[in-house]
């Protein structure tokens, strides 16, 4: 059986996040948030957490090294034997060269890439609205989240070119729509409605 990883690709405030936990359950994989591993190495102070804490704060993205053997960590747990879907990695081309190989070495495939689309103005007020109601550190200034507008833009959208050009199934989704839409959007894309 060829494992299947499906590579989730949004903006901040795209609503990713989200959409991940839904994905989770309906295409039985397992949800790695690179994200979300930070911020728990920073609410747990590890060692980790305490290196990467200005970096996360000011809206910059973490050493590719540190970030690809946290990932490598991960997969080797056995519980994504059922397959992954991985949210906020990669995102630049090193960690994107990195993850073909570690996936090639294990034998996975790639089901599908999703990058969800919402129109600037609209992630900005989603992402104030967040710091309110959740209180992250990297929501509440504009100036960190147009750092990491700026982040996605530059580095990880140059991303999808790389699975575009070696031939992978990338899809364009309008994340713009009630929840329950854009779940359907994505299932329907990965084939999976
Ligand atoms: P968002 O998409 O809203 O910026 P994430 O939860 O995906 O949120 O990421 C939060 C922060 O974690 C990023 O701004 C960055 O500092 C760090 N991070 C997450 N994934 C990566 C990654 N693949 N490489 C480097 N840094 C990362």
């Amino acid at each position: 059986m060829i494992l299947q990883t499906v590579l989730l690709f949004g903006p901040p405030g795209s609503g990713k996040g989200t959409q991940a936990k839904r994905l989770e359950i309906s295409l039985r994989a397992v949800h790695i948030s690179t994200g979300d591993m930070f911020r728990d190495h920073l609410s747990r102070r590890t060692e980790l957490g305490l290196k990467i804490e200005n970096l996360l704060k000011s809206g910059q993205l973490v050493p590719d090294t540190v970030t690809n053997e946290m990932v490598r960590d991960r997969l080797l747990r056995p519980d994504v034997a059922l397959g992954t879907l991985l949210d906020g990695f990669p995102r630049n081309i090193v960690q994107a060269r990195w993850l073909e190989l570690l996936l090639g070495s294990r034998g996975y495939g790639i089901r599908g890439v999703i990058a969800m689309n919402v129109p600037h103005e609209q992630l900005i007020d989603r992402l104030k609205g967040r710091a309110l109601k959740e209180g992250r550190a990297d929501d509440a200034d504009e100036a960190v989240i147009r750092r990491r507008l700026d982040t996605y833009g530059a580095q990880t959208e140059a991303c999808l070119g790389f699975y575009k050009e070696a031939k992978k199934p990338v899809h364009s989704i309008d994340g713009v729509g009630s929840v329950d839409e854009v779940t359907a959007r994505i299932l329907k894309a990965l084939g999976a409605a």
